[in-house]
C-alpha cells in the first residue's frame, strides 16, 4: 500500500509516516495543499491522509477540486478540529473517513487498511484467494491454513495482488504501487520478486498475461 501523507506539522508528519512504515506502507509526504494537488494528479497512491488546516488553505478545498475531477482516491482526513460543522465540511468535500487529533496510529492504520479495502470492493478483512488467505490488517499470509514467510516488499507485491485479483495488474501499475517513487525499478525486479513470490505460494498461483501483467489465480483454476 502506498500512501500520500499530506500534513505541515513536521513532528507529527514524521512520527506518523514512521509508524505507517514500520506497518509496511509506503508513504510519501506534502506539507502543503499545492504539493498534494500535484503529486495526487501526477503520482499512483492508494490512499491519502489528509490534514484540513494546511499552510495554504484548508484541506478541504482540494478535496473539493479532487471530487470534481473524478479523483476518486479513498481519503481519510486528520485534524485538530473537534468541531462538527469542520467535520461535515469534510465529508460534503468527499472525505471517507475522519480521525481527530490527538489520535492512535493503530486507528489511522486500521481505517486506511478499511479504505483501501473497501476502494477494492473487498468487506472482508481476510481476501481469500483459493487457498490463499491474506489478512489485511496484519499482513500475514497462510496457504491451505499453513503460514508463509514473506518479506516486506513480497507482502507489498502479495497484497496488491490480492486486493485487485481476479484483476489482470500489470508490471507499471505494479511499480507504481508497490515501490517508492524514487526507487521505481525496472521490470526485471518486479519479475525476479514475482518469481519469489512463486516459489512460495506455488507456480501456478500466479498467471503470467504476456503483454498484460500479472494475476493471482484460485485453486480450480490453478489445478
Ligand atoms: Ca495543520
Amino acid at each position: 500500500m502506498k500512501v500520500l501523507l499530506v500534513e505541515d506539522d513536521d513532528a507529527l508528519a514524521e512520527a506518523l509516516a514512521e509508524a505507517l512504515h514500520e506497518a509496511g506502507v509506503l508513504v510519501e509526504q506534502a506539507d502543503c495543499g499545492g504539493e498534494a494537488d500535484f503529486l495526487v494528479r501526477t503520482e499512483a497512491y492508494d490512499a491519502v491522509i489528509l490534514d484540513l488546516g494546511l499552510p495554504d488553505g484548508d484541506g478541504s478545498r482540494w478535496l473539493a477540486e479532487w471530487r470534481e475531477d473524478a479523483i476518486e482516491l479513498p481519503v481519510l482526513v486528520l485534524t485538530a478540529r473537534t468541531r462538527w460543522a469542520d467535520k461535515a465540511a469534510g465529508f460534503s468535500a468527499g472525505a471517507d473517513d475522519y480521525v481527530t487529533k490527538p489520535f492512535e496510529t493503530a486507528e489511522v492504520l486500521f481505517r486506511l487498511r478499511a479504505l483501501v479495502r473497501r476502494s477494492h470492493g473487498h468487506a472482508h478483512p481476510v481476501l481469500r484467494i483459493g487457498e490463499l488467505a491474506f489478512d489485511t490488517h496484519t499482513g500475514s499470509v497462510t496457504l491451505a491454513g499453513r503460514p508463509v514467510s514473506l518479506t516486506a516488499q513480497e507482502s507489498r507485491l502479495l497484497a496488491y495482488l490480492a486486493h485487485a485479483a481476479p484483476r489482470v495488474v500489470s508490471r507499471s501499475e505494479l511499480a507504481e504501487h508497490v515501490y517508492d517513487r524514487d526507487h521505481e525499478p525496472d521490470s526485471n525486479v518486479i519479475d525476479v520478486q514475482i518469481s519469489r513470490l512463486r516459489r512460495k505460494l506455488g507456480a501456478a498461483r500466479i498467471e503470467t498475461r504476456r503483454g498484460q501483467g500479472y494475476r493471482l489465480i484460485g485453486d480450480a483454476e490453478a489445478s
